[in-house]
């Protein structure tokens, strides 16, 4: 039986009027953070729009976030908690109750941790919500006191996080509003058209008002064909581009040696490690022509104020982390800071000091940590042996690396998995146990922006759907079967969000206008009013510890893996339907690989053909959809899609690499190097 009834047994509000207007915040993974107006009829959500309370929201939010009430309402939303009755993948279940299903998954880690000890217990999770609430409070409590495996959530960010904390600290970046200040625009490794939309419009006005747009990225994104200058870098080339820049800077008497002196250390040994990087090296490297470099360089060099809006595109591959580096030294080393629009911004979750200690509740053990990246090795090989896996707010069936490698790990017979999610993801069909979760619309939630810098506080405005509960309320309850709850701790979301609104200042801005700001406020100058938060604030050029973690030292460049065999380079970037994998389900249509037209020609590949895209890891079979906005030698298949949007019931995944960048152990979903040829349907 399916785990799906039909959604006349949703469940109404209690006491809700007919019709209302009610605000919220998204705290989906985006930067934008957006302020919400819910519309709500008899006690379903029926429209979700954006309000204007948050000034960067402007009234309208994107279309992802527009079809919420699909999400909520759709087929394939959880509504109760269910066992598995069929193999598993083939996502057949019988209903259970809360009870029972809580009964089964407690009984269930306690016979692991008697056999194995709790790290035969792996907690999986990621940016499903960047709620405060949703993550890291009861949750992190119960697998602490477990003595569970420890993740690395480093799926995504682990690089830039990397270098943003070892240059700057994580200083507060250049703020949306401000970017219309700026003379030039660097777009770098980010496309604001797909994700983080509420840039779009900052920028045509910025260019209205006479700012040069340049954009660094592979594909010829629509942001790039409305720029002045478009540098078509291959994948992984980003590093040697921003080392020749940097290289030139110096060399031609451009660099600002008075703020270098000032406020940076490192600056000398930068030059030495940019030295070797000339424009025509770099383009070899990058193969961005080397006219087209110094054409950047010049326009960086003259331009002021100039913003490089960091994205993590560029992150992902084994250059990554000295790639992001030698970005985010770019404004240092030219003098573009002091001013506002000048600067750089990437993420800017720095601004808010969390604090979790009292929400979680326990001190974090010394148990063993277990890369995120590599969970299809980890099921495979993991000694103790993984046997509860419990994954909530994350899909990773459709977002980890080496995709047929976890696919074989959730296979296994001897691992009890369970999944906590909002809908049947590709993941639940792989689960032994699935337990409905609230949807941010239904449970109270504290969120704050990585991009804009904004914190809120939404009350719920619908009953949860069906029998959904939300995660502190689950895992409170797991605390409290295994004996592992405490009296007088917070578990309640109204606890909870307590230990996050400590503030006077940050309750009283969310009474006044609904929002909060950072201590720095809402749109600081770097240099001016934020500083790196380094020990001794200055700019650490070359930080002694990524120098040390990166595998030849950080700036070093490491070739392109191409083989002749596989001389393809695969992207998988965001667009504009899913969150990474999030509302993958309302997308059902069949996905195209984009390859260039010389390429496919090459290959004897038509427009609408099938085709097969393959490596050693795996294969994915697809139609090919022709595209001169690509660079020959690389082909494109999105992020986030699932099993029904291919021929296959692969993704891009399922061709990428488990290795890690130079810094922080991140993903290289770019380092995936492939070959396509024309195929039959399977
Ligand atoms: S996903 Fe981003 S753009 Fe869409 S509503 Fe949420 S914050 Fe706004």
């Amino acid at each position: 039986m399916s785990p799906m009834p039909d959604t006349e047994t949703l469940a109404a509000p209690a006491a809700a009027p007919a019709t209302a207007v009610l605000p919220s915040a998204c705290p989906l993974d985006c930067p934008d953070a957006c302020s919400l107006e819910v519309r709500v009829e008899e006690g379903r959500v029926v429209k979700v729009d954006g309000s204007r309370v948050n000034p960067i929201t402007d009234g309208y939010i994107c279309a992802k976030v527009r079809r919420l009430p699909e999400h909520l309402y759709g087929p394939d939303r959880l509504l109760y908690p269910a066992v598995r009755r069929g193999p598993k993948g083939s996502g057949t279940f019988e209903r259970i109750s809360w009870d029972e299903a809580l009964d089964l998954a407690a009984a269930k880690m306690r016979e692991a941790h008697e056999r194995r000890g709790g790290e035969a217990i792996l907690p999986f999770s990621y940016g499903g919500s960047n709620g405060l609430l949703t993550q890291d409070t009861t949750d992190a409590r119960l697998f602490r006191r477990l003595g569970a495996s420890r993740l690395a959530r480093t799926v995504c960010a682990a690089a830039t996080g990397r270098a943003a904390t070892g240059l700057y600290g994580k200083m507060p970046g250049v703020a949306f509003q401000d970017f219309p200040e700026a003379r030039l625009i660097v777009l770098w490794g980010v496309n604001p058209s797909a994700s983080g939309i509420h840039l779009v419009p900052i920028l045509q006005e910025a260019q209205r008002r006479g700012a040069r747009l340049v954009v660094v990225d592979p594909h010829r994104t629509p942001l790039a064909k409305k720029a002045d200058l478009h540098l078509m870098v291959r994948p992984g080339g980003d590093l040697p581009l921003a080392l020749a820049v940097i290289r030139w800077l110096f060399a031609e008497g451009r660099a600002d040696l008075g703020f270098l002196a000032e406020h940076a250390t490192g600056a000398e040994e930068l030059r030495r490690r940019a030295e070797p990087w000339t424009f025509e090296r770099a383009a070899e490297a990058s193969g961005v022509p080397a006219e087209e470099i110094e054409r950047f360089a010049s326009l960086y060099a003259d331009s002021s104020p100039a913003v490089i809006r960091a994205g993590w595109g560029f992150e992902r591959n084994r250059n990554g982390g000295s790639a992001v580096a030698a970005v985010l030294a770019l404004p240092a080393v030219a003098g573009k800071f002091g001013v506002r629009g000048g600067g750089h911004v990437l993420s800017n979750s720095g601004a808010w000091s969390v604090d979790r200690r009292e929400a979680i509740g326990e001190p974090e053990p010394s148990t063993r940590v277990v890369n995120m990246n590599r969970l299809g090795e980890t099921l495979e090989r993991a000694d103790p042996p993984v046997e509860v896996l419990f994954v909530y707010n994350c899909n990773p069936l459709a977002t980890m690396p080496d995709q047929e490698r976890v696919r074989r790990g959730l296979l296994r017979e001897d691992l009890f998995t369970v999944v906590f999610d909002q809908v049947r993801t590709d993941t639940a069909l792989y689960a032994d146990l699935v337990l409905p979760a609230t949807a941010f619309l239904e449970h109270r939630e504290v969120s704050r922006g990585y991009g804009a810098l904004v914190l809120y506080d939404s009350a719920p405005v619908v009953a949860p759907a069906g029998e959904a509960r939300s995660n502190p309320e689950v895992f409170a309850s797991l605390c409290q079967r295994l004996g592992l709850d405490r009296a007088g701790e917070p578990g309640s979301a109204a606890e909870l969000a307590d230990t996050f609104l400590a503030s006077d200042r940050v309750r009283s801005e969310l009474e006044s206008r609904g929002y909060a700001a950072p201590d720095c406020g809402p749109a600081p100058v770097q240099f001016l009013d934020s500083f790196p938060l380094t020990p001794d604030r200055k700019v650490h050029l070359v930080p002694e510890a990524l120098d040390r973690e990166s595998p030849y030292g950080l700036y070093t460049w490491q070739e392109d893996p191409a083989t002749e065999r596989y001389p393809l380079a695969l992207v998988s970037p965001a667009t504009n339907r899913t969150i990474s994998s999030t509302f993958g389900q309302l997308y059902r249509e069949r996905v195209a690989l984009e390859i260039h037209p010389e390429d496919a020609a090459s290959r004897g590949i038509a427009a609408g053909d099938v085709i097969r895209v393959w490596n050693e890891l795996g294969e994915v079979r697809t139609t090919a959809r022709l595209s001169a906005d690509l660079r020959p030698g690389v082909v494109l298949l999105p992020k986030g899609l699932w099993s029904h949007n291919t021929l296959s019931g692969t993704t891009a995944n399922a061709l990428a690499p488990d290795t890690y960048t130079d810094l922080g152990e991140g993903a290289c979903f770019n380092d995936a190097r492939v070959q396509v040829e024309k195929a039959v349907a399977v």
